[in-house]
């Protein structure tokens, strides 16, 4: 068991000495494991005292940071620290006032971030350890994906009064498209715009953690007053705590004291409310009761976009063919899209290439491999005629009966945004169409999904099992 040690307990200072050598070692072994924002938002934050007995002593600057660092990673820094030396058996964190944690350093807009909070320590602290500084609405590309999520996302961030049709306000989508960059947007403006406001950002597994810590430690009410005197609660990732009971019921509580005192609540999720299983009735009917947003998977456009708007960001010349390529070939999400540019750029900087269109699918060849083995026009036409009960030769067919002409064109949708073919292409694998039948089916399925619940579900659970 970990010990912690009060402030300014002193620390043996002469076996210090050789541990403050090893621990630059372990945290790259750290960084390496945990990757880089959670390197930064935690582990960077530890500075290494020295050692007592076969404790390593650390310092960080708030009890906050020494919580989470305790509970997530304590088992991992000992193991890491006992392939250098393993007499060491625990680790003790003190919490030093003085010392100030670095800023994170992700991104370009660090600068201007660190410079327009002017909050208090403890909280200006909060803000830089849980909120990616290049989260932000600039950094945001809207398309017809995820506009209606990117306005409802801004009119939130800047309504002076807490609107009741906006409260609360869910976002749902896949995975790596956006919910978390939107939340972090709309955490920072609220808080440039008027600091002010209470602003908490938790991710829903964090909430959980607190919350069972908080029953096991007796301090339910600061952990009640921490999150039900905020102005803005945002929970990301609400379905982790699906089937956690009393969680979930501290949660409807906290849901409903905010909201009926006009505090505006944003929560995301992987699927939308009413989908959301072994959540309670009371909660998901709740949740759907102020503005649900949701965003679908990229279109080409969007997903050309944003890598144009990421490599100006960085200031960084990279010939459009090959932005093209990439928007065309990974489409999965935007994760995924940013890693591939992320990894060419990385790659070819090393090696002092310029990036070309060869060099880029050279160096993504793995990546892109797996991308096509998993999404091919024929996939599409087998999952969706499997799902609706159909044969696959329906999909070739010109059969016009609803049952079979909206799957058909379902089955087009998914064709065009989840592979790279052309309009026209996709026209000739479905029994030689036209390429403005595809068009029409694309365009069709577009506004479905907007207004019908039950075509949207439909796609998205086809996403999901074609992209695994
Ligand atoms: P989610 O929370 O939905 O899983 P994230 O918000 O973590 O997804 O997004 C994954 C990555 O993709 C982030 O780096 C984010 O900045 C980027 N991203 C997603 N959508 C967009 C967009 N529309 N414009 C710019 N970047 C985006
Ligand atoms: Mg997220």
């Amino acid at each position: 068991m970990t010990s912690l040690v009060k402030d300014n307990i002193p620390v043996n200072s002469s076996e210090g000495t050789s541990e403050q050598m090893i621990w630059p070692i372990v945290k790259e072994d750290l960084r390496h494991e945990f990757g880089e924002d959670t390197y930064k938002s935690w582990i960077s934050k530890l500075e290494c005292d020295g050692c007592t007995n076969s404790a390593i002593t650390f310092s960080v600057p708030t009890r906050f940071i020494r919580d989470w660092v305790l509970t997530h990673f304590e088992k991992k820094i000992i193991r890491s620290w006992q392939k250098h030396n393993n007499h060491i058996k625990k680790i003790s964190i003190t919490i030093s006032k003085t010392k100030k944690s670095s800023p994170v350093e992700t991104g370009h807009n660090v600068q201007h971030r660190n410079k327009s909070i002017d909050m208090d320590d403890e909280k200006s602290q909060f803000f830089q350890s849980s909120l990616e500084s290049r989260y932000v609405f600039e950094s945001f590309v809207a398309g017809p994906s995820n506009e209606f999520a990117y306005a409802a996302a801004r009119a939130v961030s800047e309504a002076k009064k807490v609107q009741p049709g906006s409260n609360p306000l869910f976002l749902y989508g896949g995975v790596g498209l956006g919910k978390t960059h939107l939340m972090h947007a709309i955490a920072w403006h609220i808080q440039e715009n008027n600091s002010k406001r209470k602003v908490v950002y938790i991710s829903a597994e964090k909430f959980m953690y607190q919350f069972i810590k908080a029953l096991r430690t007796n301090e339910m009410m600061q952990f009640k007053e921490k999150y039900r005197s905020a102005d803005v609660l945002m929970v990301d990732d609400i379905q982790f705590i699906c089937g956690k009971d009393s969680t979930q019921e501290e949660f409807f509580h906290t849901l409903n004291t905010l909201i009926d005192n006009n505090r505006q609540v944003v929560i995301s999720g992987d699927r939308s409310p009413s989908d959301l299983q072994n959540m309670e009735e009371r909660i998901k009917s709740r949740l759907g009761w102020g503005l649900v947003a949701d965003i679908h998977n990229t279109t080409y456009e969007l997903r050309l976009g944003i890598l144009q708007s990421k490599v100006e960001r960085i200031g960084i010349e990279v010939p459009n063919q090959v932005l093209e390529f990439l928007a065309a070939k990974i489409t999965s999400n935007v994760r995924e899209l940013e890693g591939a540019l992320n990894k060419v750029i990385a790659h070819t900087n090393l090696t002092k290439q310029e990036v070309t269109l060869a060099n880029t699918q050279d160096i993504l060849r793995d990546l892109l491999r797996s991308n096509e083995k998993n999404i091919t026009v024929e996939e599409v036409q087998k999952k969706v005629a499997e799902r609706h009960n159909l044969k696959v030769s329906d999909m070739y067919s010109s059969k016009r009966s609803r049952n079979i002409a909206r799957p058909r064109q379902i089955a087009m949708y998914l064709s065009k945004t989840l592979t790279s073919h052309s309009l026209a292409d996709i026209g000739k694998k479905f029994g030689g169409k036209d390429h403005t039948t595809v068009m029409h089916a694309v365009k069709k399925i577009e506004t479905l999904l907007k207004e019908n619940n039950e075509v949207a579900e439909d796609v998205r659970l086809l996403i999901k099992v074609l992209q695994c």
